[in-house]
């Protein structure tokens, strides 16, 4: 007796042992990214969250002048825009989101969802109260707002060669707004633009022509009042403004 309850004791050992084992080889709760981890493909027809999150990361990938609709249903316009990202890093260019265009953006992703090359620290500058208070919306939502800037930015910057963009003007309150001369229904207000220096970064109409097909409708740069040294870029949607110079 004693002798079969040390082998049930062995062989339950062996049994968990080998349970722990097989857990730590394919954890089935651990996410593949820290940030979010898309679990489907996604294609024509997916709605939900995960599309939603998708769009924000490829609305930098769409035709001149338009301005992705994030609304968490994956129609045509999104296809278009996920073939353009694919194709635009090289991959399978078929307008479906699987596991290849998602080890993708993992890859251009940091753990608090901004893209690898830009980061909330540009734009809260806010005429040196370094915070996202004092806007046309809550703080929350001006991030938000950025974030969303900040994805296509990426899209902007990857389209010129890989060559760094410097943001010298991102979210402000409305006083900061008023007092650095910013028009009273500026984007900047709400998050939803950036502007973009000369120093270091491509040319002014090269950020220009290139910002037309990274979503922006709001594109001011060489020939418009105040805007010689930078390319302003905002999310105004439906009413496409450019500068005349490019
Ligand atoms: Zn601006």
């Amino acid at each position: 007796m004693r002798r079969r309850i040390g082998y049930l004791v062995a062989v339950l050992a062996l049994v968990f042992g080998g349970m722990a084992v097989t857990a730590m080889a394919t954890p089935v709760t651990a996410s593949a990214d820290a940030c979010y981890t898309w679990n489907r493909t996604l294609s024509n027809g997916s709605t939900g969250e995960d599309v939603r999150e998708l769009q924000i990361r490829v609305a930098g990938w769409v035709s001149s002048g338009e301005n992705l609709v994030i609304d968490g249903v994956y129609g045509a316009a999104t296809a278009s825009a996920v073939k353009r990202f694919q194709s635009g890093y090289g991959l399978a260019a078929d307008g479906v989101a699987g596991p290849a265009t998602f080890s993708k953006i993992y890859e251009l992703q940091d753990a608090d969802c901004t893209p690898v090359h830009f980061d909330y620290s540009e734009f809260n500058d806010n005429c040196g109260a370094n915070n996202f208070n004092g806007g046309k919306v809550s703080a929350t939502q001006a991030k938000e707002n950025i974030r969303r800037v900040m994805w296509q930015l990426e899209a902007m910057r990857h389209k010129l060669g890989d060559r760094p963009l410097v943001v010298t003007s991102g979210f402000r309150s409305v006083s900061c707004n008023s007092s650095v001369g910013g028009s009273a229904t500026s984007l900047h207000m709400y998050g939803q633009a950036a502007d973009l220096g000369l120093s270091s970064s491509p040319s002014q109409c090269q950020m220009w022509n290139s910002g037309k097909t990274a979503g922006f409708e709001e594109l001011l740069g060489p020939g418009y009042p105040g805007h010689n040294d930078h390319v302003h870029v905002g999310n105004k949607s439906g009413q496409f403004w450019s500068a005349p110079n490019c």
